[in-house]
């Protein structure tokens, strides 16, 4: 199992022990690793020399293949946007069409010859799918003709973060293997492996819910426990200076998050997100609901903002504005806060 992270090696035996299934479908909330098990348990499938059933070798030409990311026999069928972000493919160049978030439907006609061709190194032959709601509907129904009639050496891997909005077609002519958040001791072991210190991993794990992909793409952008620890006490006085660098997704999610926790206290629950030691007492909830409805907005507007510093600006205000007890982004509010009348 050389290369699949701790936390995914029992959702991989689960997959193997589908036995001869023809498509699997991994389904489970983003960020679970669905990439990683898909490659292998299309490498496992593509072994040479293992038994069915059982995780691939690793060392023969097939799964060296799989690794390289060259096995004629493995095909992957992704949004454009998404092979550009996993470095598989260039950034188009300036003035050029942006890469799409969407598997379109010549990507999926194009796999025509790719499927009904025969093997080429004599095993199976694997269409991996990655996420499949990135199907719009009219790439789904093309796929599914294949999907239908796969032949007798074809099979597909699917990873789903929205199983809901997979076409019902697609999900019922597959095997579902549900995913859940790992135990947190193998996420924090497979994050400590990754090199995150341990207060940095458990603060990250918890932030991201208890995904250990999200934690990583955290840390990567420069998050760690004691950022954490001071974010909200920065929104109270209204300050966003230096976190630009997150990227507006990362931003906005984050904020998302601490809304959350916030709307979460005033309805008397215990965050979930962020430790409550570092958090202010809550405000209204009709403000905090306002709040994450702004964050929301933002979400769609923070791609492209057209004034990137004003963006964060506004960003800013709206945290102070929700988050601080007299709902005024006043610059010095020397009185003690009053929270019991609110
Ligand atoms: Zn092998």
């Amino acid at each position: 199992m050389s290369g699949l992270p701790i936390f995914l090696q029992p959702a991989l035996a689960r997959a193997l022990a589908l036995g001869r299934a023809h498509a699997v479908l991994l389904s489970g909330p983003a960020g679970l690793g669905q990439l990683e098990l898909a490659r292998a348990l299309a490498k496992a499938w593509l072994c040479e020399t293992q038994a069915a059933g059982q995780p691939a070798c690793g060392h023969c030409p097939s799964c060296h293949l799989v690794e390289q990311g060259s096995h004629p026999d493995l095909r992957w069928l992704m949004p454009a946007a998404l092979r550009v972000e996993l470095g598989f493919e260039e950034a188009p160049g300036e003035g050029k069409a942006k890469p799409s978030k969407e598997i379109r439907i010549d990507e999926v006609r194009g796999l025509q010859s790719f499927t009904q061709s025969t093997s080429g190194r004599g095993q199976a032959k694997v269409l991996a799918i990655h996420p499949a709601e990135a199907m719009n509907t009219v790439a789904a129904n093309a796929l599914l003709k294949t999907l239908e009639e796969p032949g007798s050496v074809l099979r597909f891997v699917l990873s789903c973060g929205a199983p809901e909005e997979l076409l019902p077609t697609i999900r019922s002519r597959c095997q579902t293997l549900s995913l859940s958040v790992p135990e947190p001791a193998l996420a924090l072991a497979w994050l400590r492996e990754q090199g995150l210190g341990e207060a940095d991993a458990a603060a990250l794990l918890r932030l991201a819910g208890g995904r250990p992909g999200q934690a990583l793409q955290w840390a990567r952008a420069g998050l760690g426990a004691d950022r954490l620890a001071e974010l909200p006490q920065l929104m109270l006085r209204g300050e966003l200076g230096g976190w630009e660098a997150l990227g507006p997704t990362l931003l906005v999610d984050l904020l998302g998050r601490l809304a959350h926790d916030q709307l979460r206290r005033s309805h008397g629950q215990e965050p979930l997100y962020f430790s409550a030691a570092h958090l202010p007492p809550p405000t209204a909830s009709a403000r905090l609901q306002r709040w994450a409805t702004e964050l929301r907005e933002a979400r769609a507007k923070g791609e492209h903002p057209l004034v990137p510093g004003l963006w964060m600006e506004s960003l800013a205000a709206q945290a102070q504005r929700a988050l601080k007890s007299d709902g005024r982004p006043a610059a010095a509010d020397k009185r003690p806060a009053l929270h019991s009348t609110l």
